[in-house]
């Protein structure tokens, strides 16, 4: 199955900061929006991630004056994407790899959506229940 087809059920809405966003606003949209990490953005262009563990982990270092910190301070620069024609196969496989939960879509370039590893995990079970009800209905079909 391709990444496409999980945008196409969950739609291509990304949260996304501007760098220079507080932790403490980032916490804010990550608590509205219900979601574990934002995209980072600027003039368009995929510059980091920053997901809750960046801020544990921010807060156990620097303490509490991390939340007036810009998320820059907190993020990761180097940011793991796919396009909506990779597999969510491989994918998935990446984010188990390099334990990470959040994977931005790009295409042509162009952020087009995020997927989460709850979005992966709900895709290969509809795939394999999909598999299971045919083989059942293929064993059944011979014993008629
Ligand atoms: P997560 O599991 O998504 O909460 O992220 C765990 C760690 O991996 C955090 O430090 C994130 O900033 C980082 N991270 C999350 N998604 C990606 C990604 N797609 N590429 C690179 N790093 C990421």
């Amino acid at each position: 199955m391709l990444i496409a087809a999980i945008l196409r059920a969950k739609g291509s809405e990304v949260v996304g900061v501007a760098p220079d966003t507080t932790v403490a606003s980032l916490l804010t949209e990550l608590a509205i929006h219900d979601i574990g990490a934002a995209v980072v953005t600027e003039g368009g262009a995929v510059v980091g991630i920053v997901s809750e563990r960046d801020v544990v982990r921010g807060l156990r270092s620097r303490g509490p004056g991390l939340l007036t910190e810009p998320v820059a301070a907190i993020m990761t620069g180097e940011v793991f994407t796919c396009t909506t024609e990779d597999t969510v196969e491989d994918v998935g496989e990446v984010m188990t790899l390099r334990r990470f939960r959040h994977v931005p879509v790009l295409a042509d370039g162009r952020l087009v959506g995020i997927v989460s590893i709850g979005d992966v995990v709900k895709s290969r079970m509809t795939v394999l229940e999909n598999d299971r009800a045919a083989l059942e209905a293929y064993i059944q079909g011979e014993r008629t």
